[in-house]
């Protein structure tokens, strides 16, 4: 209740404790929907930290490691308590759950996508990779032939490059998250068409929301020029911060270009130390040790 006895946003009165009491078990319940039905069970727990939006409830509860079999009561440790067996049957919310089960929905979303013509030519669509509840994401154009073999985004040269780049910050490959912003290899690897950017960036900006990263790198000239809406060259766009969906982002050279022409690491170095800066100061330092 506010001071002038009016209820603020997010700041309801609770009347009757009974009916606080049922709110908070349907959210629990359907946590635990979502977590079964996605298949995710036990991915909470791997979770690094993540930002919560003030006042929000801390996590309530963290899963146990093995996935139940699909009829099988969810099995959920509280973070502070005894294990309980849970029966799930309730109804799927509108909103969408963060980190792992938002991306897992999302992927659901996507299924075996044909919105767009590079569907036809695909053989593997390439989603993306890495922690769902990464402070830093990292977002190119597209996936070349490597890519589309394997269907993991920057396995090739260029992604070789791009892990040593992440390593040398002092992260893995695993503790950020990798992706496109179109996620089929285009024909002879040309640029993406707007139609096809079209029909694919709704789910980079779902990927990201349900992430809820505090730091973007684009890579190359593509990426920051399609999630900025902004032709500048890249030459130009690298090295200045700038925002995405209220995200900071940092636009960098693509690994590629880098190793078309070397003398351009100095730069893409300092764009990420800026990075590393930044997240610094907010509260986020990487896991690990740079590699030399
Ligand atoms: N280049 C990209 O932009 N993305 C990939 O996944 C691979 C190469």
């Amino acid at each position: 209740m506010g001071a002038d006895g009016d209820a603020r946003d997010g700041d309801e009165a609770v009347d009757d404790p009974r009916d606080e009491l049922r709110r908070l078990t349907a959210g629990f319940r359907t946590n635990l929907a979502l977590r079964q039905r996605s298949g995710l069970i036990g991915v909470a727990a791997a979770r690094t930290r993540r930002r919560a939006p003030v006042g929000a409830a801390a996590p309530i509860a963290r899963t146990s490691q093995v996935a139940p079999r699909p009829d099988a009561p969810v099995r959920i440790g509280a973070l502070d308590g005894p294990e309980v067996d849970v029966d799930v049957d309730v109804d799927v919310p509108a909103e969408r759950p963060p980190g792992a089960v938002g991306l897992a929905l999302v992927r659901e979303e996507l299924g075996e996508c044909t919105r767009c013509k590079l569907s036809t030519g695909r053989k593997k669509l390439v989603y993306g990779v890495g922690n769902p509840d990464a402070h830093l994401v990292f977002v190119g154009e597209a996936p070349g032939a490597d890519e589309d073999e394997q269907g993991e985004p920057f396995v090739g040269k260029a992604g070789q490059l791009l892990t040593k780049m992440i390593e040398a910050m002092g992260y893995a490959r695993q503790d950020v998250y990798i992706c496109n912003v179109v996620k089929c290899r285009p024909p002879q690897n040309r640029n993406p068409e707007p139609d096809e950017i079209a029909a694919c960036e709704p789910f980079l900006k779902k990927q990201l929301g349900a992430i809820r990263p505090r730091m973007i790198v684009t890579l190359g000239k593509f990426a920051a020029q399609c999630l900025l809406r902004d032709d500048t060259p890249i030459s130009r766009l690298r090295g200045n911060f700038r925002t995405y969906e209220g995200i900071q982002l940092m636009p960098t050279f693509h690994p590629a270009y880098l190793l078309r022409d070397p003398s351009k690491k100095k730069e893409a170095w300092e764009d990420l130390k800026a990075v590393l800066s930044a997240l610094r100061r907010m509260g986020f330092t990487p896991p690990r040790p740079p590699a030399p």
